[in-house]
């Protein structure tokens, strides 16, 4: 084992344990970043070219956490010299007796984000080429857009490194012993921290494991489809077309949600919130298309510029919790080491400002946001440490 103590050891090198070792490396904290894959790979939650940044949510924290999310964002960009944001607006559509799409247009409003709302006679002026559902209302976030995700994770590591901090990858952690000294243990040697963070997005409660705890989270696989345009440009960036978020297409079903054509010219990202149980090595076995099934409908219903057959499916993982809120805490036993997990396939737009967070959590500081709504308490029972 080497001497060396670090005084911080981040596992998992996706988007969220990057960012928590760029601000690490930034406070100037001998850091070290664990990857079980040779990077980059695409076997996780953070691969992939595109994610939707917006304010538009339901709850305060989270439009709050955004505000500064967008100025982290851009911070990136100007010490990247690369564009990582595309402004393209959100729109979102609800059922407006339901109180997901009122509780997001109050939350709006209170917190004075930009936005425009769009009456149902005007909405094809608007948005043209998109049926708005009877009894759905429809705003847009104007401020939202894309974010280039591959590209955002090469910047942060790239910066990450830049600023001293050491990445190892191909080297998967298989064991974990707790101290005021945490022994790291590799496939390929020991390592030490003062403090751990754990991100390791849907292999966190294996990892877990050999820490003692076990968190309610659910890993479910996405079928990431993209929908041939029927005549090429009609849901382009080009052309203008926004992101959008379907609440609750039917009763009962998870949202939609879309993004402009733009990676795979002709060809737009629809993707259903929501997937089937897996385990994070045998994704590619999971092979359920209820979710396709349900978006091709919608499709047909409401996007009638599209082939309503997927023309590509790519796969990714959400790692789910049961209030689809994140995890940002200290272990309830360990307070140096520190858990980042639950993202439940909406953590990308925030991950600067999450690698803020466990940052301050980590070098012991009180977090500048406030972190009670992702306690690990909330759950009580449901988590399990057993040391
Ligand atoms: C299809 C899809 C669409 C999405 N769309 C959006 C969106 O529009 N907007 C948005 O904000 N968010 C979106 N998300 C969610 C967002 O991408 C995730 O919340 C985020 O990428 C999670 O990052 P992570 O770092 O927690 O997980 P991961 O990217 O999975 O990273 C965890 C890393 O830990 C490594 N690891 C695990 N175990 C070990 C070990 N034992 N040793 C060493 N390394 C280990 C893994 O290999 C992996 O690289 C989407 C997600 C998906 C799948």
């Amino acid at each position: 084992m080497s001497t060396e103590v670090y005084d911080c050891i981040v596992i998992g090198a996706g988007i969220q344990g990057s960012c928590t070792a760029y601000h690490l490396a930034k406070n100037k904290q001998k850091t070290l970043l664990l990857e079980q894959f040779l990077l980059p790979h695409s076997r996780g939650s953070s691969h992939g070219q595109t994610r939707i940044i917006r304010k538009a949510y339901e709850e305060d924290f989270y439009t709050q956490m955004m505000q500064e999310s967008y100025e982290l964002w851009a911070q990136l960009e100007r010490e990247a010299g690369v564009q990582l944001y595309r402004r393209t607006g959100l729109l979102v559509m609800g059922p407006e007796n339901r109180k997901g799409f009122s509780q997001l247009k109050a939350t709006m409003e209170k917190n004075k984000i930009p936005v425009e709302f769009l009456e149902k006679k005007e909405f094809n002026q608007h948005i043209p080429n998109v049926n708005l559902t009877d009894g759905n209302g429809a705003l847009v976030d104007t401020t939202a857009g894309v974010l280039y995700a591959d590209r955002s994770l090469r910047a942060v590591q790239g910066l990450y490194q830049t600023n001293g901090g050491v990445i190892k990858d191909g080297e998967k952690v298989i064991d974990i012993k707790p101290g005021d000294v945490v022994t790291v243990t590799t496939g390929s040697g020991l390592y030490r921290g003062r403090s751990l963070v754990i991100t390791a997005g849907p292999w966190a409660n294996k990892l877990m494991t050999c820490a003692g705890l076990q968190l309610p989270l659910k890993v479910v696989k996405i079928n990431v489809c993209y929908w041939e345009e029927k005549i090429p440009g009609t849901y382009s960036v080009d052309h203008q077309f926004p992101c959008f978020i379907q609440m609750e297409p039917k009763e009962g079903e998870y949202d939609i949600y879309g993004l402009p054509s733009n990676e795979y010219p002709g060809l737009m990202k629809v993707c259903y919130h929501m997937g089937s149980e897996t385990e994070p090595d045998e994704r590619d076995k999971q092979k359920d298309r209820g979710d396709i099934d349900i978006l091709a409908r919608y499709i047909t219903r409401c996007l009638p510029g599209l082939v309503p057959v997927p023309a590509v499916v790519e796969s990714c993982m959400y790692t789910v919790t049961p209030d689809h809120h994140f995890i940002l805490d200290c272990h309830p036993t360990y307070s140096n080491i520190i858990i980042g997990a639950g993202f439940s396939g909406h953590g990308f737009k925030f991950s600067p400002v999450v690698g803020k967070v466990l940052s301050q959590l980590a070098m012991g500081q009180i977090p500048s946001h406030d972190l009670s709504p992702f306690s690990i308490h909330r759950f009580q029972s449901n988590a399990r440490s057993s040391l």
